[in-house]
């Protein structure tokens, strides 16, 4: 009989999306196998622009320092279009410069998806708990109705079925990997896997969709676009520089990459007999680019990748099915144009959001119960799919934008790098996004498409603050490494010049300890607890005693002493200087704030400084606190 392997999550499909949820179950006792059906990491091509609020992902998985060594940065985008004059050819518009002002940071870099892969894979070998099956596709689910409402089951079956590999294409990591008879070739081999969830990041022809019979909805018309890497051999003035080309024969979207390469999107419009891919050679993508750039010159150095593809703008009916315990992430359920960069970043943070909530509900401490369970799990739908809807109705008019200069183009343009970059996204109220009492839906809280606030349901803006211990300087999202821990950041105020301020402080460092409320059982236990508590005050950093402050603030372990960096200070820096994270953040110094942070890194809630019990509501509604 074929024995039968059980798994906590299967994931079908190692691409950005697949390897984003698995390292989420880095240093868990979470038993995930991801498989895939190709024979490796994915080697070159495809997407490769990462948004800055990707990068943050990279930083809380531990990888961002390698990947922004490699990656490129964008710094200015140029316009081009049809000369004024009347004269055939294209002249330079517009140059901006590609920025959002309250990030403080750069915006957006590139790096191909095949080192993005390779960085996020590499993160998952040192852990046994998470296993990559390459040369291996499931072939048949099942999935038992009759269990979907029990916790300690495994619901899913699926058969796998390993396929066909050259021993030589085999990664170091491939487990139990094909055996071979006698004459070299390989034999197929079934394996049965019981798996209490399974998630489909299996592309945009996924598999799993399928079976979960779930549709895509939207526009059927799909646009085909060119790809080209190459080296330009042109005396065109801006190959260092994004550029957006329109002229009478055609658009193009040029990005600059690293060693003096270029990507160059040229969009085949409707109808043109070159709308099926097949149609679409090499030669024929350069000879389009060519009359587009006319009368500057383009020959062909090396070429290092080409493609043809289709895309849809399509979003899955569904993102969950069987009572949460099938999810489709990344392509598998919504696909868009690449023009504004955004399928790999998309699909990188559909996982994140999904990774942390199935880490929570399968992590043995803190367990939550089956209706929170599910009611958390059920925010993986209604958080993502409004942002994939946005997205097909913002890549529909993205090029609308530059289809003709008009005087309101900076701010739309700021809107839409806004966008791009992810900071319009608010995610609606639910047991993880908890609105203050006397506001009763999210659209009173007012527009936030502008403002790097403060508002449940919204990233976590960025910034930078230093040490109280050491004076060293951090970005917070560094700071928040994916451990699956929400945090409560008490932005404290100027405690020194404030007696209600630091007495505010001791009263809420004695609740949030505090065993009979239960919040202590969540905020104990150092590094593993399932609630980290830092502070950000705004006083002189020289009139505040780290070892003065409760010990939520400093917790004392047997092992190795003090944790000393959970208190930051708004304050200069001693090479960076002054985050201003109290003006940036709106924050009034003689008041303070609560943050409730969940472990994404977007904002659960938003409470007054000696609103302590709005803490324990948080997570009781969220089913963290023992009954
Ligand atoms: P994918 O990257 O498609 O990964 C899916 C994984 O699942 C693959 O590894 C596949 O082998 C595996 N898989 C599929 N079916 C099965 C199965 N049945 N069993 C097991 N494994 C399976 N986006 C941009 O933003 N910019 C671009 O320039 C750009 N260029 C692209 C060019 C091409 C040719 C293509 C195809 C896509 C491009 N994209 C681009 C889109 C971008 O690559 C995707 O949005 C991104 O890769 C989505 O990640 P994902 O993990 O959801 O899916």
């Amino acid at each position: 009989m074929m024995e039968v392997k059980t798994v906590d999550i299967l994931i079908i499909g190692a691409g950005p999306a697949g390897l984003a949820l698995a390292n989420w179950f880095r240093n868990s006792s979470i038993n995930v196998l991801l498989v895939d059906k190709k024979p490796g990491p994915t080697r070159r091509g495809k997407a490769e622009g990462l948004k800055s609020t990707t990068n943050e992902i990279f930083d809380s998985y531990g990888i961002g320092p390698q990947i922004a060594t490699e990656s490129w940065r964008l710094e200015e985008i140029a316009i081009w279009g049809q000369k004024k004059d009347g004269k055939s050819g294209i002249e330079r518009e517009q140059l901006i410069q590609d920025k959002v002002e309250e990030l403080g940071k750069v915006r957006e870099t590139m790096l191909q998806q095949s080192r993005v892969e390779y960085h996020m894979q590499q993160n998952l070998l040192s852990h046994r708990n998470i296993t990559i099956q390459y040369n291996t596709q499931p072939v048949d689910v099942n999935v038992d109705e009759s269990l979907l409402h029990e916790d300690e089951v495994y619901p899913v079956e699926v058969l796998l079925v390993k396929t066909q590999v050259h021993p030589e294409a085999s990664s170091n990591i491939l487990e139990n990997s094909t055996p071979y008879t006698a004459d070299g070739a390989a034999k197929e081999v079934e394996e049965r896997i019981r798996a209490r969830y399974i998630v489909g990041c299996d592309g945009a022809h996924s598999w799993l969709r399928k079976q979960l019979q779930v549709q895509l909805e939207g526009d059927l018309t799909d646009s085909v676009f060119g790809v080209v890497d190459l080296i330009p051999k042109s005396n065109f003035p801006d190959l260092r520089r994004v550029c957006y080309l329109r002229a009478s024969t055609g658009t193009i979207l040029l990005v600059p990459r690293s060693n003096k390469e270029v990507r160059l999107y040229i969009p085949v419009e409707s109808g043109s007999s070159l709308s099926d891919p097949k149609e679409l050679t090499f030669d024929r993508i350069i000879d389009a680019a060519r009359k587009i750039m006319s009368p500057y010159t383009l020959e062909v150095g090396a070429v290092s990748w080409w493609s043809a593809y289709r895309v849809g703008q399509r979003v899955g009916s569904h993102f969950s099915r069987h009572n949460e315990r099938a999810f489709l992430v990344g392509d598998a359920v919504h696909t868009h144009s690449p023009k504004a960069g955004q399928g790999m970043n998309t699909s990188i943070q559909d996982a994140y959001n999904l990774g942390w909530k199935l880490r929570l509900v399968l992590q043995p401490h803190h367990k939550l119960d089956s209706d929170a369970s599910r009611r958390l799990l059920a925010t993986y739908e209604s958080e993502r799919r409004p942002v994939a809807q946005d997205l097909i109705s913002f890549d529909r008019g993205y090029l609308k934008l530059f289809a003709a200069p008009s005087s309101q183009f900076d701010t739309e343009f700021l809107q839409a790098i806004k966008f791009t970059t992810g900071l319009s996204i608010r995610y609606p109220p639910s047991c993880a996004v908890q609105l203050p009492k006397v506001v009763q839906t999210a659209e009173k809280l007012g527009p936030s498409l502008l403002k790097a606030d403060l508002v449940p349901g919204k990233r976590l803006p960025d910034f930078q603050a230093v040490y109280q211990a050491d004076g060293i300087t951090t970005w917070i999202h560094k700071r928040l490494q994916a451990t699956g821990c929400f945090r409560v950041i008490v932005f404290a105020g100027d405690l020194a010049a404030h007696q209600h301020l630091s007495t505010n402080v001791q009263k809420l460092g004695e609740y949030l300890a505090d065993p009979e409320n239960g919040l202590g059982q969540l905020t104990a236990g150092g590094e593993a607890a399932p609630v980290e508590v830092l502070m950000v005050h705004s006083a002189n950093r020289e009139k505040v005693e780290l070892l003065e402050l409760p010990e939520v603030f400093r917790p004392w372990s047997d092992n190795d002493g003090y944790d000393y960096w959970r208190v930051l200070a708004d304050a200069e820096s001693v090479h960076e200087g002054h985050g201003r994270v109290y003006e940036r953040l709106e924050t009034d110094p003689e008041k303070g704030r609560t943050l409730v942070v969940r472990p994404d890194g977007y904002i659960g809630a938003v409470l007054d400084v000696d609103d302590f019990e709005g803490v324990g509501k948080y997570f009781n509604e969220l089913g963290m606190l023992s009954k």
